[in-house]
């Protein structure tokens, strides 16, 4: 087994896709993540598992608070800026819930203090807290096998 297989055979694994923002002296900073889900009822936590190298990692251990944006079926543009695939900086503007910035129109906002960190291989999983939450009713973006996709171009099972 080599890494390349162990990367296809996560990629079959079906997730929406979420920017997670933090603030640090003022200025909001934003990552694509897909590594999320949630963790507890009660109370409610969820995990993100973010790359050793992340600049978002040092921001989220300064600020100790984050925003989970799972984005819309519109805003494929939005997660390829957040994961540096776009050539041009783009200027992006955010709204607050909580009191921390959030990307507006993402199907769900959900407004997080760190409650553990956990270093793991060449990740760290960040348990959140949540504080708050906002829903929009729109369609999720789909991430799959490496590739966007919409809820729309999937066939409904017929049982
Ligand atoms: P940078 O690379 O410096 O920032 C990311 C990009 O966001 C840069 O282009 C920057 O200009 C832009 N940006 C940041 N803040 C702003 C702002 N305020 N206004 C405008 N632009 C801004 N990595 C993980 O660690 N965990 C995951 O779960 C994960 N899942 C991913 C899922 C998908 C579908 C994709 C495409 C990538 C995923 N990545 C994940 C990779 C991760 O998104 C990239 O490595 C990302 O570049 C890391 O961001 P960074 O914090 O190091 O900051």
């Amino acid at each position: 087994m080599d890494d390349r297989q162990f990367r296809n055979a996560m990629g079959k694994f079906v997730t929406g896709v979420t920017v997670i923002v933090t603030e640090v002296d003022g200025v909001e900073h934003g990552m694509t993540a897909n590594a999320f889900m949630s963790v507890s009822l009660d109370p409610n936590l969820v995990v993100i598992s973010l790359a050793e190298k992340a600049q978002m990692l040092g921001k989220i251990k300064r600020s100790k608070t984050f925003t989970v944006n799972i984005l819309a079926d519109n805003q494929q543009e939005l997660s390829m800026v957040f994961a540096g695939q776009k050539k041009e900086q783009q200027e992006v503007v955010f709204d607050r819930l909580d009191g921390k910035p959030v990307i507006p129109g993402a199907v769900a906002q959900i407004a997080c203090e760190v409650s553990v960190e956990h270093v793991e291989g060449d990740h760290t999983l960040i348990i959140g807290k949540v504080t708050d939450i906002h829903l929009e009713e729109s369609e999720p973006l789909i991430f799959y096998s490496g590739r966007y996709r919409s809820l729309s171009e999937a066939q409904p099972v017929i049982v």
